[in-house]
C-alpha cells in the first residue's frame, strides 16, 4: 500500500476511483496504491463513503492510519461480499472452528449468580 502522493507518478488508487486529481498530501495517497488499492477504495467508498472514510483518517493520529486503513479495507471488502453479515461471518465461521477443538463451558444458571451475591 503505497502511493505516488501526487509527485507526478499519476493518481493513487482512490483518486483513480474518484477520477480526480491526487493532489500533494492525499489522505489516500500512502495507503491506497493505483492498482490493487483501487480495487480495496472501490469497497471502502461502496460501504463507507469516500468522505468519511477521509473524515475518520483525519481524526487519526498518522502513525495509527495504516491499521485503521487495513481494517476498513477488511471491514468493507467483507461487506461487499456478505451484505448482511459482513465481517461477522466470518468471526462466527472462526468461533465455530475454535469451539468444534475446545468446546465452551455450559453457561451457568442465573441461580449461580445468585449464589454469588
Ligand atoms: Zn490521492
Amino acid at each position: 500500500m503505497s502511493g505516488q502522493n501526487g509527485s507526478g507518478g499519476g493518481p493513487c488508487g482512490a483518486c483513480k476511483f474518484l477520477r480526480r486529481k491526487c493532489v500533494k498530501g492525499c489522505i489516500f495517497a500512502p495507503y491506497f496504491d493505483s492498482d490493487q488499492g483501487t480495487t480495496h477504495f472501490a469497497a471502502v467508498h461502496k460501504v463507507f463513503g469516500a468522505s468519511n472514510a477521509s473524515k475518520m483518517l483525519l481524526r487519526i493520529p498518522p502513525h495509527k492510519r495504516l491499521d485503521a486503513v487495513v481494517t476498513l479495507c477488511y471491514e468493507a471488502l467483507a461487506r461487499v461480499r456478505d451484505p448482511v453479515y459482513g465481517c461477522v461471518g466470518h468471526i462466527f465461521t472462526l468461533q465455530q472452528q475454535v469451539w468444534m477443538d475446545h468446546p465452551p463451558p455450559p453457561h451457568p444458571s442465573p441461580m449461580f449468580y445468585y449464589i454469588k451475591l
